[in-house]
């Protein structure tokens, strides 16, 4: 990754030769606020993998198109694969909890309605399309080559049904063990965060009875927002690519 050339993602797939025309509100940041030139490179990424340099071949009035000129297949994901359930939190504390878990390697995001979510189900969908924002700029930012999936929002009944893996985690204050004590080498990990309120105890007695691993991080209560981070980066450390 060149570090001083613009990192865009482009939401098609993309290939060598072809002219993309970048959305609109790209475009005009790139051409007010980086104050890009004709020929310029720009690395764009489809988050199917791989980056593709690009050279822009036309600006005008909010409208930037550029030529895709070579393929790099680098990837920078994590051999891990990390399902996050997280409780979905208040506006801004959720946005952060995203972009941080991007940051930290996770593979795909559930956000999830539970007993303790304080957000309306009727502010869901509007929050959806701006959790995707975030996701794709984190992605940008930290040289993401897959764009990790972010699912609709799901009950915590759904969920715990959904969840797969070969390890399931519920990241619980409470727990007696830590991550230290589990020996398997797990692959792939579904993961449990809870929202501001917590899980409750009926909710922790399901995840348990769906075969759970209730796992603390220590004795100090964490915010909800740094919850995820925190436990994706003891994953990545123990079983991943830190
Ligand atoms: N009063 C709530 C409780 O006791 O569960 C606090 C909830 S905490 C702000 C939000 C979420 O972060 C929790 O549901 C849990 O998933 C996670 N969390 C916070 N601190 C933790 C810790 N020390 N160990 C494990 N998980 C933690």
């Amino acid at each position: 990754m060149t570090a001083h050339v613009p990192r865009l993602f482009i939401n098609h797939q993309l290939g060598i030769g072809i002219n993309v025309t970048l959305p609109e509100e790209t475009a005009h940041h790139i051409q007010h606020v980086l104050r890009a030139k004709l020929g310029d490179p720009l690395i764009l990424f489809d988050g199917l993998g791989g980056e593709y340099v690009s050279s822009i071949i036309s600006i005008r009035h909010n409208e930037v198109e550029v030529s895709i000129v070579s393929y790099d297949p680098v990837s920078r994901e994590s051999t891990l694969d990390i399902m996050l359930g997280i409780g979905i939190l208040k506006r801004e504390a959720m946005k952060t909890a995203l972009r941080q878990a991007i940051e930290f390697g996770v593979t795909s995001i559930i956000p999830l309605e539970t007993e303790n979510t304080s957000v309306t189900r009727k502010q869901f969908d509007k929050r959806w399309k701006n959790w995707r924002q975030v996701i794709q700029s984190a992605c940008e930012q930290s040289g993401r080559t897959m764009l990790p999936t972010l699912h609709e929002v799901q009950t915590f009944n759904q969920w715990i049904e959904f969840a797969d893996g070969d390890l399931k985690l519920l990241a619980s204050p409470l727990a007696e063990t830590g991550l230290k004590c589990i020996e398997l080498v797990p692959q792939s990990i579904s993961v449990l965060v809870g929202p501001e309120g917590g899980i409750s105890d009926n909710e922790e007695q399901r995840a348990l009875e769906a075969g759970f691993v209730l796992v603390s991080m220590g004795n100090r209560i964490l915010r909800a927002e740094t919850a995820p981070a925190a436990f994706l980066s003891l994953m990545q450390y123990r079983w991943g690519d830190f």
